[in-house]
């Protein structure tokens, strides 16, 4: 293949291509892990020239329900940072998006989901201090698209296919050990969806891991009927990845 080539083909996809959305980014103070307070990390994704920003805190047993805090507050803390980032979003033209990343009492998974509103964030609560089967079996939302957060990094455990709708594949957090290669065997072998994010915490680490749309999402179900739809890239280092097809409808 000459360069030429390549260069043309890569030009098509990005014009076809164009809204760059980050589906991972965490805040400051709602993930303590965070050193972004809201209002910096649109500043840093608008200079990125990001589109749309998925904030996806953490929401934990040790955060929520063992915070000595009411559920009340906790919630309120919660969508706190979300609606700091959606306030500073609109002043500088970034889309920002609900999501979360949970987690619950019986181990160190993480998982993301979309497709929710501040209601649902309210309703994680309840389910926190059990297993995450027993969420996915009891919380059902239509539209809501659950996946698994970087599931081949230490001590995590890789979950059943059946109780997700897809994995985070390309998970860029350069301080953590994602096994991509291995995580994008899996999901080509068990048929999942495979999803991009920089998992954002530190500065000079934004937008390493972006989805790329034919169209906006404005709202967070828009990402999950994007997801689903498997009619996106995933863009990396200057890397455009086309996900699998769908190889049971085939
Ligand atoms: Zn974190
Ligand atoms: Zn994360």
């Amino acid at each position: 293949m000459s360069t030429d080539f390549i260069e043309k083909m890569y030009r098509e996809l990005s014009e076809a291509y164009p809204y760059r959305v980050e589906l991972h980014a965490h805040t400051s103070p709602a993930s303590p892990c965070s050193e972004i307070p809201p209002e910096v990390l649109v500043e840093m994704y608008a200079e990125k020239k990001v589109d749309a920003v998925c904030i996806t805190n953490h929401y934990t047993p040790a955060l929520m329900r063992e915070s000595g805090k009411s559920r009340e507050q906790a919630v309120a803390d919660y969508l706190e940072d979300y609606y700091r980032t959606k306030e500073a979003g609109e002043k500088c033209g970034i889309r920002v998006i609900l999501g979360a990343e949970l987690r619950f009492v019986e181990g160190p998974n993480d998982y993301l989901i979309f497709g929710i509103d501040e209601a649902d964030i309210d309703a994680f609560y309840d389910y926190m201090g059990g297993t995450m089967q027993d969420f996915r079996q009891n919380w059902h939302k239509d539209g809501a698209f659950f996946l698994q957060a970087h599931p081949f990094r230490n001590k995590m455990t890789v979950a059943e296919t059946e109780l997700l709708d897809g994995m985070e594949v390309f998970n860029m957090h350069p301080n953590h050990n994602s096994r991509v290669g291995i995580a994008a065997e899996h999901i080509v072998r068990e048929g999942l969806i495979p999803t991009v994010g920089t998992d954002f915490h530190h500065p000079g680490h934004q937008a390493l891991g972006l989805l790329r749309a034919k169209t906006l999402p404005e709202t967070s179900n828009d990402i999950a009927e994007l997801l689903c739809s498997r009619d996106y890239l995933m863009e990396t280092g200057g890397f455009l990845i086309v996900p699998p097809p769908d190889c049971e409808k085939e």
